[in-house]
């Protein structure tokens, strides 16, 4: 189920468990800002989660409120994932879904990393 992404932050949410290793995931890159696992269910070769420390829902809220350096220490981190797999030669895509149209399912703002093949149209 999409959820209402103006609600306010959940804490027990599955991305805050995983970021205070209450539940375990595959992860692959951690900093001051950002950690970042795999996917669990992924849609391509290689399917990477990039979430930021903060409790921020959404891109929205994430925009919205978080100070510039954290914004700027977020969007890095996305990069440092990307490259540090060997994406920028092929190429990758970003994704984030925001609320009931994006489909957003998770309550903790999250980047979807996708790479490892040729990735067809923006959406199916
Ligand atoms: P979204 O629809 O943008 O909110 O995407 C949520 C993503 O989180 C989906 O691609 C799920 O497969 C993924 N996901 C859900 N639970 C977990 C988990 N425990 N570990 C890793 N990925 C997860």
């Amino acid at each position: 189920m999409p959820i209402d992404p103006t609600l306010p932050y959940d804490d027990d949410n599955i991305f805050a468990k995983i970021l205070r290793d209450e539940i375990p995931s595959k992860r692959v890159y951690e900093d001051q800002w950002a950690i970042a696992f795999h996917d669990i269910n992924p849609q391509a070769k290689l399917h990477i989660l990039v979430i930021p420390r903060g409790k921020y829902v959404s891109w929205d809220d994430f925009a919205a409120k978080a100070p510039a350096e954290e914004i700027a220490g977020f969007i890095r981190a996305v990069g440092n994932v990307a490259r540090e797999h060997g994406l920028v030669g092929p190429g990758y895509r970003l994704l984030a879904n925001v609320g009931y149209h994006g489909g957003q399912e998770v309550p903790h703002l999250h980047v979807h990393l996708f790479g490892g093949q040729p990735l067809g149209r923006m959406i199916a």
